[in-house]
């Protein structure tokens, strides 16, 4: 692997042989060649070109909550928003725009703030605006592409891009706009009361309590097949507290699988195959993977 060259580029901070279990929240993976965080849209840009030209795998991580590196080295830049991309605001027509980097958190607690709702299913989702977008993130089904007004950003060449609602596609977890680098989004809401905002946020924050709150792990691993439940699946297949070392199937919420005690890459990719495998053979069903596995 040639050594990546120093970019030099104003605004943007580079880190070579970065740790990749730093920069998820399932916290494992060996090291990236770098680490790129971009603190203005010209450094973004011309890292986009950057890497264009030289060829180098470019990998764009957000908050890193639904991200899971299972290789002992990534081969290419690691490429985050700084916090500059982070701001979240109310327009002067309403909408609320919402920076990539922003935590979907503060965009929630923005929306309360400014009395506009809609927003309040993001309450407890860990993860930034961008990342969510381009995973179409939500819950019991409500999900966050279906309020957007429009998003900006560039294409991987660095070409600018500009998106309105009903311009590209999305559906259960996925969304067209991952082909992008998401810049800012800008959200439709509609006005209600702080106080009613307040309390269906409570109502959604409370699911969480089914979850593994306060350990590491990428939320769900499995997309819920059409009418049925991943967690449940795995359930029944008797493979909740299935451990690998030390990553581990949740007691809690079988579709979640932590890193309880230092686990490795390999483990916790040991113990997803483990898991399709068996589900596949016990049912039939192939489960599809929620998380972006990273190899
Ligand atoms: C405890 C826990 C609970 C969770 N509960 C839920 C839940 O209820 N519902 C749910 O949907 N998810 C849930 N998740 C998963 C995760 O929080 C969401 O999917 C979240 O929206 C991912 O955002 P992120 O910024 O962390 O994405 P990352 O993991 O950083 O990235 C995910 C994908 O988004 C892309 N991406 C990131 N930033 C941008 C950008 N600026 N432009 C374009 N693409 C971008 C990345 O390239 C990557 O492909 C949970 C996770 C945890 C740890």
């Amino acid at each position: 692997m040639p050594a990546l060259p120093d970019p030099k580029i104003n605004g943007l901070d580079w880190k070579p042989d970065s740790p990749l279990s730093k920069i998820t929240t399932m916290g494992v993976g060996g090291t990236a060649d770098a680490l790129a965080v971009a603190h203005s849209e010209d450094a973004l840009r011309e890292i986009l070109r950057l890497a264009r030209a030289q060829g180098w795998r470019l990998f764009l991580l957000g908050g890193g909550t639904n991200t899971i590196f299972r290789c002992d080295r990534f081969a290419g830049v690691v490429l985050k928003l700084g916090p500059e991309f982070a701001r979240v605001r109310l327009d002067e027509n309403g909408l609320l725009c919402a920076g990539a980097a922003a935590p979907w958190s503060a965009a929630v607690n923005a929306a309360k703030r400014n009395g506009v709702g809609g927003m309040e299913f993001g309450a407890g989702i860990p993860g930034q605006v961008g990342g969510a977008l381009a995973g179409n993130a939500g819950q019991k089904g409500w999900s966050l592409c279906d309020l957007l007004d429009s998003v900006r950003g560039y294409d991987y060449s660095g070409e600018p891009a500009a998106l309105r609602q009903g311009e590209f596609a999305y559906g259960y977890r996925r969304s067209d706009l991952a082909r992008f680098v998401l810049v800012e989004a800008k959200f439709l809401l509609k006005p209600s009361d702080p106080f009613v905002i307040e309390t269906k946020m409570q109502e959604f924050l409370a699911i969480r309590r089914e979850q593994p709150v306060g350990q590491r792990s990428s939320g769900c691993v499995f997309k819920n097949p059409e009418g049925d439940h991943a967690g449940r699946l795995i359930d029944a297949a008797g493979l909740k507290g299935l451990s690998r070392g030390g990553a581990e199937i949740s007691v809690e919420h079988a579709n979640f699988l932590i890193n309880k005690r230092g686990a490795s890459a390999q483990e916790v990719a040991d113990l997803i195959d483990h898991v399709r495998k068996t589900v596949f053979e016990r049912f039939g069903v192939q489960l599809e993977l929620e998380v972006r596995l990273v190899e």
